[in-house]
């Protein structure tokens, strides 16, 4: 069967989807948490939760697999991860279409986002043969100092609606070869990209053979069967990507447990376009980080600051990229922009509007769309100009927003970039060297990526990925984010005849 045939119904397809990729149809049609694609605001699933105590049932048993996994050797581990990047590539176009009916991508960004998580299992497999300690100068003679790492226990992952299925990856092919069992809380609105996910899992687990029951779990629900995963004792880590809002409820309650948090938050991302920028590459990278998924990545660009010397070059430009964009249905047309994943969405993007011509913006697009689908919920990107930042310019509306601001003093627009609460992605355009190195500079952007003539969004998943201030602190995917799903152990062998104490300290005994 073609499942992309244009003349089912996305319910129909995302179902020939589920059951290709052998999903247990009971799972997603006969329970009690509806699913809706954005794309036609059709009902595409029954989903059955589960409730606190067989959340908090799976989490034992996740733990049971954790005692057994951290005895397997780390290259083995890497091992399941290796077969879960080959069933990942194998079910790519199905998973990348099925992120395009539940979240409402564009095509390629459908796929783009299955690509990512074959990333990291690649990524993966080769740091399960690195996972390496110091050996450290001990001052005792005959003593050796040296840190060793292990697996840390269960991993919580919750994670949000606009990246369904690559911030699921990120976090559990780093904790599956640390010798962790992973236990999900994906988002309420996109339920069955998780289960098909979790069913690619459980084909890679079949072909390893010998891994753990329980190895990773699967939780459908809303955020109260979040709460009892952060708040389960047998949870050392919860690594948890949404909105501010989350994090500031998640954060506390798991420093109250000692626990600890990769807290991934909101974003309000700004570039700035300097006098000696390329303006065509500028154009092109504002425009994908802007309008690009709808303005619904945490890297979204929100906020652009244009030196006046080029702003009546560059800003006619953009407006009319905005006035041009295709916006359309992403499964049946190639158009760049696809839907907000909701009526919220929709009407948080006209409240912010409202309130930018309030403090004086003048707006270009933002309208809605008729694509012929009456629930789908598609917009015009919207570009307001605004003298400086006020009001909403400081919020992240999770929506196609870009606010626009001439600037004329580098230090002063230094300081305007980082006048927000989120500190996760920024970016500068500039041929001139001293400006960019400034803006990567210790008194430069103060955010958790920092670009020169790229964008703000489209990370590659090699390096750190998180922010500052209150994107929350966390960092998930490469470099050195490993450690955070290990615990580090320090130790000291004494290969000597005596028993020297450190700083000279003597206690002598009788
Ligand atoms: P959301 O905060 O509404 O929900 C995210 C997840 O958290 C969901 O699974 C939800 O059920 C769960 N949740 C909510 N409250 C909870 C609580 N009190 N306890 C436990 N779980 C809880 O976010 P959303 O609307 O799905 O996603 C959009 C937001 O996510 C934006 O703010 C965006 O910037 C942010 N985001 C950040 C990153 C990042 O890496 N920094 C990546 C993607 C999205």
């Amino acid at each position: 069967m073609n499942i992309a045939a244009k003349n089912i119904s996305v319910a129909a397809e995302a179902a020939a989807i589920l059951e290709k990729l052998g999903v247990d149809k009971a799972l997603y049609t006969q329970g009690d948490m509806p699913s809706y694609s954005p794309v036609t605001g059709e009902k595409i699933g029954s989903l059955k939760t589960v409730s606190a105590a067989e959340a908090a049932e799976r989490i034992e048993k996740a733990h049971a697999a954790y005692r057994a996994w951290r005895l397997v050797p780390a290259p083995k581990r890497g091992e399941l991860v290796r077969l879960l990047g080959e069933e990942l590539r194998t079910a790519k176009d199905d998973l990348g279409r099925l992120v395009s009916i539940e979240a409402g991508k564009i095509r390629s960004e459908g796929l783009g986002e299955v690509q990512e998580m074959i990333d990291i299992c690649d990524f993966a497999v080769g740091l399960s043969r690195q996972l390496y300690g110091l050996t450290i100068a001990t001052e005792r003679p005959g003593h050796r100092m040296m840190e060793t790492w292990h697996p840390l226990g269960v991993v919580g992952i919750i994670s949000a609606f606009n990246f369904p299925v690559a911030v699921w990856s990120w976090n559990a092919a780093l904790a599956l070869i640390c010798g962790d069992s992973i236990v999900w809380k994906p988002s309420e609105k996109t339920p069955l990209t998780a289960l098909a996910s979790q069913a690619i899992l459980d084909r890679a687990l079949a072909r390893f053979g010998d891994a753990p029951e329980g190895l990773s779990q699967l939780l459908i629900g809303d955020r109260a069967i979040g709460e009892v995963l952060v708040d389960h004792p047998k949870v050392p880590l919860v690594s948890a990507t949404g909105s501010t809002r989350m994090g500031r409820d998640v954060g506390p309650r798991l420093a109250k447990r000692f626990a600890r948090a990769i807290l991934e938050l909101g974003g309000n991302n700004a570039g700035i376009v300097c006098p000696s920028a390329d303006l065509d590459m500028a154009l092109r990278a504002i425009a994908f980080g802007a309008m690009g998924t709808a303005g619904q990545r945490c890297t979204t660009l929100r906020r652009l600051f244009v030196h006046r010397n080029v702003y009546d070059q560059l800003v006619p430009r953009l407006k009319k990229a905005y006035q041009s964009v295709s916006v359309g249905d992403p499964l049946q047309s190639s158009a760049l922009v696809g839907p907000l994943i909701d009526k919220a969405a929709f009407d948080g993007m006209q409240k912010a509007i409202a309130e930018a011509k309030s403090h004086g913006g003048t707006v270009t697009g933002g309208e809605r769309v008729d694509v012929g689908h009456a629930d789908g919920f598609y917009v015009k990107p919207a570009l307001v100009e605004m003298s400086k930042q006020a009001g909403p310019v400081f919020e992240e509306t999770f929506a196609p927003i870009l606010y626009v601001m001439p600037y004329d003093d580098f230090d002063a627009v230094l300081e305007d970039h980082n006048a927000v609460a989120a500190g996760l992605s920024s970016s500068i355009f500039t041929r001139d060297m001293q400006e960019s190195e400034r803006f990567l500079a210790a008194d430069g952007s103060d955010c958790g990526i920092a670009n020169v003539n790229i964008g703000t969004s489209g990370a590659e998943i090699g390096g750190a990925f998180g922010g500052e201030k209150e994107t929350g602190g966390g960092r998930e995917s490469g470099s050195d984010a490993w450690r955070a799903y290990m615990r580090r152990a320090t130790n000291t062998v004494n290969y000597s005849k005596a028993l020297p104490l450190a700083q000279g300290v003597s206690f002598d005994i009788e």
